[in-house]
């Protein structure tokens, strides 16, 4: 079965030979079976991003000798689909807006409940508030985020499919398949529509991969826990189901992740020292 594959990677930073391996699995995953590699420009961060890094992201590619479809899905350009799913969820009465500060939810937290990303699981602040209470603060022009109730979520997957669990099917790099169990209720009510910008990773994701026809996700294992909320969405959402690949992900020998910031194992730092693309491969396949 040919698979349509993705490289998704946001625009705030450097690309590292982290991110090489990334792409270079998903686009030969691709070409290995007559699929299509796709690549996919997250920027839904528009405090982070910066046009010259979707400049240095395409150089780069191009670098590695990767090519892929045009035209190149920008995600701050589809704000309004993001928008149209949430709608959806909030038809279903599985959003709630969340006026709580970092701060407030830090402090009501139980220290002991964390979520896969270790942040404080959120503890309900919102959930269930007055329309009076929402109303002074949208009364004072303040804007909330939206989040999942993840109870009603899940109590509306049951609904639609009984007890049958849900998973998803994970292929290792030998090809093996298992199926996993997914657990979004460990990461609480999420945040799907985030304050500041009129979507989240978790809600733009799976819009796009399905828009995109993604049939194979490949991605770092940092990401690994983030496809049991997804999966959740993708059902709630009647989107179709991919199946996945969570690849090693590369760190310093001390087990330090690779820093887009620090400028860690850059591609534009390793071929101006000379590296060629073959250097790469050879590198992040030793
Ligand atoms: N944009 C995400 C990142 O750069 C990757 C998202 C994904 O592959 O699902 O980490």
């Amino acid at each position: 079965m040919s698979s349509v594959t993705r490289f998704a990677p946001s625009p705030n930073g450097l690309l590292h030979v982290g991110h090489a391996l990334s792409a270079i699995i998903a686009h030969d995953v691709a070409r290995k079976n007559g699929g299509r590699f796709l690549l996919r420009i997250e920027d839904i961060d528009l405090d982070r991003r910066r046009p010259e890094f979707v400049t240095a992201i395409f150089e780069d590619l191009n670098w590695l000798g990767l090519t892929w479809e045009e035209p190149v899905l920008v995600q701050s350009e589809h704000f309004s689909d993001y928008l149209a799913a949430a709608d959806r969820l909030i038809a279903m009465g599985l959003l709630y807006p969340c006026f709580a500060s970092r701060k407030e939810i830090a402090d009501a937290a139980d220290p002991t409940k964390t979520d896969p990303d270790g942040s404080p699981l959120y503890p309900g602040i919102w959930r269930g508030a007055s329309a009076e209470a929402i109303g002074t603060r949208m009364a004072a022009g303040d804007t909330p985020a939206l989040r999942l109730n993840m109870e009603g979520a899940l109590q509306t997957l049951k609904e639609k499919r009984g007890d049958k669990p849900l998973t998803f099917v994970e292929i290792a790099e030998d090809g093996s398949q298992q199926t996993m169990t997914a657990e979004p209720a460990r990461w609480g009510d999420a945040i799907i529509v985030r304050k500041e910008v009129p979507a989240s990773y978790h809600l733009s994701v799976v819009v796009d991969d399905a828009r995109q026809g993604v049939t194979h996700v490949t991605r770092g294992q940092d990401l690994l826990a983030a496809t049991d909320l997804q999966r959740l969405l993708q059902e709630l959402l009647d989107l179709p189901e991919p199946v996945y690949s969570h690849h090693r992900v590369i760190r310093w020998s001390d087990g330090r992740k690779l820093s887009k910031s620090n400028r860690d194992m850059g591609l534009r730092a390793l071929r101006d020292e000379g590296a060629t693309a073959d250097d790469i491969r050879r590198v992040i396949f030793a």
